[in-house]
Parts: structure tokens; C-alpha cells; sequence
């Protein structure tokens, strides 16, 4: 790995992690909403009280708002992850903010729940990745560990990386999955009891990140200066 991919990276981890306790994991499903594979992950976080984020791409949930609004009934949080996805992901700040804000304001306008959490399309990082969800009130949050699920095309290919990554993950990271791959529901099938045998909180992590973000736009101090929540930062994390 070179100097710059280790660079972000680091950024990546941090930008999301510092806000975690110690033992939370945060699943986090891209790409989606797909009409059937979105609902059968649903049904396993629920058999294993865990709550994700879902980075849903606004043309994909215009075919499925109904999809949409049962991941945010489940108590799941909803990110935004861009209107267009690839079509952004070099792009400018004006067309980037532009796409972004048509994907809150349709995820608002289908669930009433506002998102306060943005993934750059492909993890991207740039000057409009960093400034355009700012200016939309969101926080970008990338990921600590990537299972490459969306090349995965087999069960028996899925179950056997689950096995390995289910010993791997570590304490709070951001676990990249895609949910518009039916073998990650093979990869939840290892995983979630494997990560609950390990005694990892699979719940709490979607609201830390979240109520982090709420708090940084919603409370200034005296000063006029932002202040991190306290419950959600851990001592000496940053
Ligand atoms: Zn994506």
C-alpha cells in the first residue's frame, strides 16, 4: 500500500471511529435498497438485535421507496450515499451538493426521517466529498474494514470469507457490506451470531454515529463553538 492509500485510510478509520465505545461494530449495508435481498437482511438483524446503516443511492430507492420505508420502520438509520453514485464521483462541489441534497430531500420526503450521515460513492475522498455534506448538514463516514462482498458471486465462496472475517473484525469498526448482493445474506448467516458470541454490541453503534452528527449541528456552545456530544465520544480516542 502506498503513502497516500495509507494516508486515507487512516482517515477513513477516524473519521467514523472516534465516536464508537469500545466494544460497538457498526454494520453498514451500501448500494441499496434491493426489493429482496433489503428485507431479508432485515430479518436477520432483527433475529439478532442489531441495527445498521443503510447508505441508500437515490435512483435505486426511486424504484423501491416502499423498501425505503421499511428499513426506517425497523429502526434502522438511513444514510444518504448520493442521487447518481458513479456519476459523482469525480465530481464538482456545485453538481456533487446538487445531487446529494435531491437524495435527503427524497429520503425525507418517503420516510420523515432526515439523514445526518453521508458515504462519498466508492469512499471517494476530494475537496467536494469533504465540503458538499458539510454544506448539506451531513457528516461523511467512511468504513474500518471491507469484506469485499460485492465480488463475491457463490454461497460457498461467501461462507468460507465470512468464517475468516468473523474472527478478524475488530472492536469498533464500520464494516462495509452491500445489500444489493444476495451472498451477503450467506455472510450474515456467519457472521451476526459469530460477532454476538464474541460479545460485540451490534445495536448502539448507528446512533452514536448518528446522534454525534445531530449534535454537532443542532447544539453550539456559548462560544458559538461546536461541542461534541460527551456520551458518544470515549476518553482519549481522538
Ligand atoms: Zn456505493
Amino acid at each position: 500500500m502506498g503513502v497516500s492509500a495509507a494516508i486515507k485510510n487512516t482517515v477513513k478509520r477516524w473519521a467514523g471511529q472516534r465516536y464508537l465505545a469500545a466494544d460497538t461494530i457498526v454494520l453498514t449495508f451500501d448500494d441499496g435498497p434491493h426489493p429482496s435481498v433489503t428485507p431479508a437482511v432485515l430479518e436477520r438483524l432483527q433475529t439478532y438485535g442489531a441495527r445498521a446503516v443503510f447508505f441508500v443511492v437515490g435512483r435505486v430507492f426511486a424504484d423501491a421507496p416502499g423498501v425505503l420505508q421499511q428499513i426506517a420502520a425497523a429502526g434502522h438509520v438511513l444514510g444518504n450515499h448520493s442521487w447518481q453514485h458513479d456519476l459523482i464521483r469525480n465530481g464538482r462541489l456545485v453538481p456533487y451538493l446538487r445531487d446529494l441534497r435531491r437524495c435527503q430531500r427524497e429520503i425525507e420526503r418517503v420516510t420523515r426521517q432526515r439523514p445526518r450521515l453521508f458515504r462519498p460513492p466508492l469512499g471517494r475522498i476530494s475537496l467536494a466529498s469533504f465540503v458538499a455534506p458539510r454544506l448539506a448538514g451531513l457528516r461523511p463516514i467512511y468504513w474500518s474494514t471491507e469484506l469485499q462482498d460485492w465480488q463475491l458471486t457463490t454461497d460457498d465462496e461467501a461462507r468460507r470469507q465470512a468464517t475468516s472475517w468473523a474472527e478478524a473484525i475488530a472492536p469498533r469498526d464500520i464494516v462495509l457490506l452491500h445489500d444489493d448482493n444476495p451472498c451477503v445474506l450467506t455472510i450474515l448467516d456467519v457472521l451476526l451470531p459469530r460477532l454476538v458470541e464474541r460479545g460485540f454490541d451490534l445495536e448502539r453503534g448507528p446512533e452514536l454515529l448518528a446522534g454525534v452528527a445531530d449534535s454537532e449541528q443542532h447544539r453550539p456552545s456559548a462560544t458559538g463553538q461546536v461541542v461534541r456530544a460527551p456520551s458518544a465520544a470515549m476518553p482519549g480516542q481522538d
